[in-house]
């Protein structure tokens, strides 16, 4: 297994508020060295205020924050150069050659080496690694918004951060660069060294790159686990379909097991091309957040009772 049993992210009982609005209420969660984490959940759930929390960008209410040993409140900037983030919006270097501005952002870590992570990447290395090499001496203004995410990542990346916030990475991608910006982080991943913290829209790409799934739902977390463990929390649900006399059907069911059995003791072998998929987590997100904001979740039940009390 990549991940080691080092606790790189500790969170308990994380609480934020803006004025009268609670945004974060008693968010927990841990993670180790080397996993990649997916935080989804709909607009406003808190997911870019947990994260620049743990960046050290903004203060929280209370609870305790370790990342990498230390409370991001109190980071100094050798903690810093540990961190590699990548934020929403692409800051502004237009004029500069994708090469040189690599060369400025790694000079900024070399003073910082530590014992684990010896040296800066070496440029061309890096940019080789993001898929840039071919671009390395255009200006960043004449690169498409694919090629620019991907120096983004790749700033991120140059003092080889312990730890790789990514803030919604693949945002405005086609399928190609996804799929390239995709290799990229899983080939990041693979060494094992990096714990990665991505939000993101796209189900597929948390279902893809995350070892785990935490789901963020109006300040709290309604899930948290594998794709396939949120799946089970889901019990049964599948989706079967068929064809049946030239004609294809679909059906979700709660107990695909049964209804499959109970299709061929009605139709027998005039059933062809069947097919059963476990629900997908754009089904399983859906439930969850739906449950959780009905009030039926566990998580949300049993701060909601406590909030009561
Ligand atoms: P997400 O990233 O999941 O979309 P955010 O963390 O950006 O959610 O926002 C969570 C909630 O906090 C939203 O309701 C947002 O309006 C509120 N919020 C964010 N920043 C501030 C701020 N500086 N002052 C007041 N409210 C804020």
């Amino acid at each position: 297994m990549r991940t080691s049993e080092e606790v790189v992210i500790d969170v308990d009982g994380l609480r934020m508020r803006y004025g009268a609005a609670d945004v974060l209420r008693d968010v927990t969660f841990q993670a180790r060295r080397g996993e990649v984490l997916a935080l989804l959940g709909p607009n406003g759930a808190g997911k870019t205020t947990t994260i620049e929390i743990l960046e050290g960008f903004r203060m929280r209410s209370a609870g305790r924050v370790e990342v990498l040993g230390t409370d991001p409140a109190h980071g100094d900037e050798h903690w810093r150069a540990r961190l590699g983030i990548v934020l929403q919006s692409w800051r502004d270097h237009g004029k500069w050659r994708v090469r040189e501005l690599l060369a400025h952002q790694g000079s900024y870590y070399a003073g910082h080496s530590t014992e684990r992570i010896a040296r800066p990447w070496d440029g061309d290395e890096l940019i080789a690694a993001v898929g840039l090499t071919e671009h390395a001496d255009k200006q960043v203004r004449m690169l498409s918004g694919g090629q620019r995410r991907r120096l983004d990542v790749a700033i991120g990346m140059v003092g080889r951060p312990e730890m790789l916030f990514l803030d919604e990475p693949t945002a405005g991608f086609d399928p190609q660069a996804r799929r390239e910006f995709h290799e990229l982080i899983l080939g990041l991943a693979a060494a094992g060294q990096t714990t990665i913290l991505l939000t993101t829209h796209d189900l597929p790409e948390a279902e893809k790159l995350a070892d785990r799934i935490l789901i963020l739902d109006q300040g709290r977390i309604v899930a948290d686990g594998s794709a396939k463990e949120l799946a089970e929390q889901i019990v049964g649900e599948g989706e079967v379909r068929w064809t049946l006399n030239g004609r294809r059907h679909v059906r979700s069911t709660q107990d695909p097991t049964r209804f499959v059995f109970d299709l061929f003791e009605t139709h027998g072998e005039a059933i062809s091309n069947l097919e059963v998929r476990p629900s997908s987590l754009e089904d399983t997100y859906l439930s969850l957040v739906h449950r959780a904001e009905s009030g039926l979740g566990d998580t949300a039940d049993a701060s909601a009772r406590k909030e009561a009390v």
